[in-house]
């Protein structure tokens, strides 16, 4: 079983590397340096992101009669979140360090021991310029740290202070210096020993102002980008239920935009600042609820397997007590072997009665489901399955990048860069290939193959270099199947003297096999492959 920590940081440099270069993601903003925790898929990560969205659409709302879908607004009415516990709530506890201006998670330092150097202030008395100010610096003795360490940091930090930034911080003058023993603080930063500000509540959510004339102290002219999709589902979920009549067990599903303002952006789009999430609010009665939940994990679990992620590289947490949300009786994270460590992909909660009871006690609106059988009214439990989209993107692209080793012909070794996407998710389901562009016939009669499947997917036709190479192109941006249009289309003789008039080669990628196809009967061919 894989380890937790196992990483392989050069495998997934080579897979950011690819997706910028075929197309598949940039950093936004790139021009002006980029905009940290923002990503922009290009035209192969925009057909991948649109597959996936419309399998995972398509498997949990269209062939399903239990599952109503819907498509919320971003901008979130304040009073929803308020309700739903985000404002006064989502936040992390947030400290900066004094001197590198770093911030960090205070509930992720870890504890230290060791002396501690209190200071007043200092100055340098050449030019006669002074600050007071107090700072402190922990010192580990035991790893042979001195008074010498503590000064130095300490001078650093005054000099930050000076106007004529051509005082060395060496020729400053402490004042003030005293000691104390620290055993287990987490008020210094691990890395250079400063003194941390107080932790301060930060909250994730990006606020905004509506309206032309929006005025600070008008409650109403601020607004959210949600954090979640959830909360929208949970505040439709009565006019859902009024204008469809369905009856519980039912859910609601919505693909959609999220924001959180992460304190730390990192791993590619793993922790993104905008994500797009896949969720649903399944509501049901409550004794059915850790039933539904357990049921639900197992779906999701075939859902991910459907789409090439397979069963052994996902691990299911089962949150303990003291870690789940504390409305939650059970909570499932699916979590996917990513080659920078073992991380979330889904959350599968019971969240209980909470949201909706929490809705309808701040709206004062009455929103209980009506049981006509048995004529009792209540607020129906929900499980949730919350999928992350650029998170399942990112598991796709890791999971299908190969590189293979290949014998030549004549023994020489080569290797070739694949990216194994089942043909649903693929962002190009077929190239077409004509074997050589200066032959017209061949060009006219590829074409015709082109218009033959353009209105029915996502195809490529590519004229340019020798056929093998166009092959390997293909590979690497993981076309499962390449036709190449050859002079046997046209009615040359095939190699055992058989009529191959009006048929392709179809090449598969995983296997370089080939076969021969009738055109008339590559549409069907394609389409049961594809889906
Ligand atoms: P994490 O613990 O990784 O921050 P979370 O438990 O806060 O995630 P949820 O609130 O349960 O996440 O959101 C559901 C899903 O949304 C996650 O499983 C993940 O796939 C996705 N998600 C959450 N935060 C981000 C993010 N910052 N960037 C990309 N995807 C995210």
């Amino acid at each position: 079983m894989a380890q937790r920590e196992n990483t392989d940081p050069q495998k997934m440099e080579k897979i950011v590397s690819l997706c910028k270069s075929k197309g598949f993601i940039y950093q936004s903003a790139e021009l002006y340096g980029g905009l940290n925790g923002c990503w922009d898929y290009g035209p192969l990560g925009a057909e991948l992101k649109r597959n996936l969205k419309e399998y995972w659409w398509r498997k949990n709302v269209q062939e399903r009669d239990d599952i109503l879908g819907m498509d919320g607004s971003i901008l979130t009415h304040q009073a929803v979140l308020t309700a739903s516990g985000h404002v006064g709530g989502f936040s992390d506890p947030m400290c900066d360090c004094l001197l590198s201006k770093a911030r960090l998670r205070a509930d992720q330092i870890e504890p230290q021991t060791g002396t501690a150097y209190h200071y007043t202030g200092a100055s340098h008395s050449e030019s006669g310029w002074s600050v007071e100010k107090p700072f402190s610096v922990l010192i580990d003795p035991s790893a042979n740290q001195d008074e010498n360490k503590a000064r130095k940091t300490a001078k650093q930090y005054y000099a930050q202070f000076l106007s004529d930034k051509q005082i060395a911080p060496k020729k400053l003058e402490l004042a003030g210096e005293t000691t104390t023993e620290e055993v287990d603080t987490t008020q210094y930063n691990p890395e250079n020993g400063s003194l941390l500000t107080e932790p301060r509540e930060f909250n994730l959510m990006f606020q905004t102002k509506m309206g032309a004339s929006s005025d600070d102290n008008d409650p109403n002219a601020v607004a959210y980008l949600r954090p979640e999709t959830a909360q929208t589902i949970f505040v439709q979920y009565k006019n859902v239920l009024d204008s469809s009549r369905v009856k519980l067990p039912f859910g609601i599903a919505q693909i959609g935009k999220a924001f959180r303002n992460e304190i730390n952006p990192r791993n590619f789009t793993f922790r993104s600042r905008e994500f797009e999430q896949m969720e649903i609010e399944f509501f049901c009665r409550p004794e059915d609820g850790l039933r539904l939940t357990d049921e639900w994990l197992e779906a999701r679990l075939s859902f991910y397997e459907e789409i090439g992620i397979p069963r052994t590289k996902l691990h299911i947490l089962d949150v303990p007590d003291g870690e789940r949300a504390h409305y939650s009786a059970k909570t499932y994270d699916i979590e996917y072997e990513f080659p920078f460590g073992i991380q979330e992909l889904e959350g599968v909660a019971y969240r209980g009665a909470y949201d909706l009871t929490k809705h309808q006690d701040h709206s004062g609106k009455n929103i209980e489901y009506f049981d006509e059988e048995t004529k009792e009214r209540f607020i129906p439990h929900v499980v949730e399955p919350s999928a992350g989209c650029d998170r399942t993107v990112l598991a796709l692209l890791c999971e299908s990048y190969e590189v293979e080793d290949l014998t030549k012909e004549g023994g020489k070794k080569d290797e070739r860069t694949v990216m194994r996407f089942k043909p649903c998710i693929a962002p190009i389901k077929a190239a077409i290939l004509p074997l050589l562009k200066n032959k017209p016939e061949l060009v006219a009669k590829a074409k015709e193959v082109q218009h033959l499947l353009q209105p029915f997917m996502n195809v490529f036709y590519d004229e340019a270099a020798a056929i093998g190479r166009r092959y390997r192109r293909q590979d690497e941006i993981g076309t499962p199947f390449c036709i190449a249009i050859d002079f046997e289309t046209l009615g040359e003789e095939g190699p055992n003297g058989e009529d191959l008039t009006d048929t392709v080669t179809i090449r598969h990628r995983d296997s370089m096999e080939q076969e021969r196809v009738a055109i008339k009967d590559l549409l069907p061919w394609l389409l049961e492959r594809i889906r």
